[in-house]
Order: C-alpha cells, then structure tokens, then sequence
C-alpha cells in the first residue's frame, strides 16, 4: 500500500480528529448569519457550550484560534496600570506572557513571571505569595494543561486563591476544556478559553470564551481605551446576548460545533472525561512498559509525552509512523524555559480519538522505534496499553 491509501489516524493534540456527523453538517449549504435560523443554532450551540464548560455565564465564540480568544480575553480583562501574574512552564504559558510583552506599554502593564521547570505543574505558592505582595495584580493567567510539556496544573487551588483578590484568573482550557474536569463556575474561574480543533471535536477556526460574573462585571466597568477592535469583548457580550455576533461567524463551524457538542455531551460529559483518562493512563503505562521516559511530573490527560530514547532520530521516526501506518504524532516544541525539539513525542487522548487508535498507535511507535535500533520486545506497549486500560 502506498502511503497516500493508508487509513489517517490523526493522534496529534490539535488539530485533533473530526467524526463524521461533523463532517456531514460541515457539509450544509451555507446560510446568511443575519437570519433567525442562525441565531436558533447560535442560541442552541451557546446553551451546549455552556454545558461543556460548566458555566452558565456566557461563551463566546469567536472566529480564530484559541490564541484569538485567549487574547482578546488578555487585553479586555487586565486593568490599565495594574500588575498581572503570568504563569509559565511551558510554550503556550510563555505565549501568554508574550501577549502581555505586546500590550504591556498601550496599559502600562506590569508583568510578574512565574516560570517553572516545563514538566512540573505550575507552583501554588509562588503564585500565593506573588498575590499576597502585590495587592494591584488585576489578572492571573495560567494553562490548565500545557499542551507543549503534556502537563496539568492545580486550577482548582488557584481559583480558590483568586477569588479572594481582586484579580481575575484567566485560564487557558484549550486542552482541558472537553477533556478532563474543569469546573468553571464551581471552582471560580473568571475566564475560560478553548479553540475548536482540540477536545471540541471541530476542524481549526473558533477560540471560545467563558465570562464568569466578575469577569462581565471587569468589561462593563471599562473606561479606559482598549487596544482591540474585532477582540473587544464588549462586541461579543452585546451580540452574544441576543443569540449573534458582531462580525460574520464561520457559519459552517458553527453548524459543526453544536453537533460536535451533542456528541461530547451525549453520554454526558462525565463519561467522555473518563474515556480520555483511560486512554491517558493506558498510554503512561504502556510508554513505561517499553521502556520510554514521561516529560511530566504532573500528566495532563489530554495528550502524553516522552523523551526519546538515545539514537531515535524525531524527525524520521515521526515520518515512519505517518508513511508506513498513516499515524500522526507530535514532536516537541521548544521555547524560553527547555528546548524540547526533537527531544520529545507527544500523543493526544482528546476528543475524536478511541481504544482501537490509540493501540494501533503503540504498534506502529513499536515497529518504528525498532527500525531505527532501539532494543524493544514487539508487543510490549500493546500488551501493557491492552492491560491498563481494561484495569
Ligand atoms: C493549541 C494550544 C494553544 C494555541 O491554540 P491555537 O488554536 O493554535 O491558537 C494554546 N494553548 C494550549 C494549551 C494549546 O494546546
């Protein structure tokens, strides 16, 4: 078989796989936005989004990436000559301070950076003690899961923390969101974003934004100018309000999200949380088996890393998988805190992704890693995945 008949498994963590009833309503003639039957299947995606994110404040959703909305939430929500807290142990936390580097001399922002050691989750108390010292932090941003270290941090505990200031904590759910549990309201998250093409099930192009109240209460407060035009969430609040958006929405993406969403929440959310952590459990247990290395101290459930072994060449291993088995896997990412570029592999547990993909994943990383020397018994990382996850 050549490579191009080779049935595509896509295991990256984002884009992530789309299922076919998404693909079908993609599919739809498109119709104008300015109509009631958008605004009906705006109205339903938004109560269905609201489910996902365990909120029954408003999601926008916002045509862009997940970067558009973490964005727009960063520089709507920070307070004009404030402090914030950025915090960063890995490349999308370090993306987050960099927004602030950008917008920090519009608002005269000043920027505490918390970075730790990528693979270790984000520290609490150094998070405390920065807000206890510094009473004019007006945002808090953090990753949920850092997708480039595959690695979870404790939002519950800073929640807890930011709700007795006055800062706003802005969470980065893009790989949490749909994935594992991530309790907007319960645990006082003031703003939660995720873009489509992770746990949402949906192709690239929406970055969904969760308000919380102390959140809207931040917008509706604004008197100062804001460096947003499209991103100012003040837009996006009004039209959200009556079921529509203040520029033309990617109408088709739309269509496929509330789709996406049925089948998220079908079996509640709960059950699809619990399928990912079996998935993520089986896969560290299976990569231990084979006697491979995790990245993390704190797994993420939505994707798993693992160094190298010595002599696995990145970018012809990960060209094996997808010519000879048609599977598709990420590398490593490099940025301020470690460079993990061809150091590293990553393989997602989100969304679209079952059993049968994720073991035939482990045999082709068996035969590929084989082919290029290391020493590894064929069966080892199928047996153990096979074993975890009917634990
Ligand atoms: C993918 C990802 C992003 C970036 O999202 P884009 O949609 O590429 O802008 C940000 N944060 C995390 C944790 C991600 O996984």
């Amino acid at each position: 078989m050549t490579a191009t008949e080779l049935k595509q498994r896509l295991l990256t963590p984002g884009p992530t796989a789309v299922p076919a009833e998404v693909l079908a309503e993609l599919a739809k003639p498109i119709i104008h936005h300015r109509t009631k039957e958008f605004q009906a299947i705006f109205a339903e995606l938004s109560a269905l989004l609201q489910k996902v994110f365990k909120t029954e404040g408003p999601v926008l959703s916002i045509a862009g990436s997940g970067t558009t909305a973490f964005e727009a939430a960063q520089v709507c929500l920070v307070k004009p000559n404030s402090k914030v807290i950025t915090c960063a142990g890995g490349k999308f936390g370090e993306r987050w301070q960099d927004v602030y580097d950008v917008y920090s001399k519009f608002l005269n922002i000043e920027q505490i950076k918390i970075n730790f050691d990528w693979g270790k989750a984000a520290p609490v108390d150094q998070i405390k003690k920065a807000l206890d010292e510094n009473p004019d932090v007006s945002v808090i941003t953090i990753c949920h899961s850092d997708t480039s270290t595959a690695t979870a941090s404790d939002v519950k505990a800073i929640a807890a923390l930011a709700q007795k200031t006055d800062a706003l904590l802005l969470v980065d759910g893009i790989t949490s969101v749909g994935a594992f549990e991530c309790e907007m309201d319960n645990w006082g998250i003031d703003a939660l974003v995720t873009g489509s093409q992770k746990a949402m099930m949906l192709p690239p192009g929406l970055g969904y934004v969760g308000l919380g109240k102390r959140a809207l209460k931040r917008l509706d407060e604004i008197e100062h100018d804001i460096p947003a035009y499209n991103l100012d969430l003040r837009k996006w609040v009004a039209s959200h309000a009556k079921n529509d958006v203040p520029f033309t929405p990617p109408v088709a993406l739309i269509r496929g999200q509330k789709v996406a969403c049925e089948l998220i929440l079908k079996d509640g959310l709960d059950a699809k949380i619990a399928e990912t952590k079996k998935l993520a459990k089986a896969s560290r247990e299976a990569f231990v088996a084979m006697g491979l290395e995790l990245i993390s101290d704190s797994p993420s459930e939505s994707v798993t890393g693992v160094y190298y072994p010595e002599g696995v060449v990145d970018g012809k291993f990960r060209a094996g998988l997808r010519d000879n088995h048609g599977i598709h896997i990420a590398g490593g990412q490099s940025g301020r805190g470690a460079k993990w570029k061809g150091k590293i592999f990553r393989i997602s547990h989100m969304g679209y992704v079952d059993f049968a993909d994720t073991l035939a994943c482990f045999a082709a990383m068996e035969v590929e890693l084989a082919a290029q020397g290391f020493a590894i018994e064929q069966g080892v990382g199928v047996t153990a995945f096979e074993a975890a996850y009917n634990a």
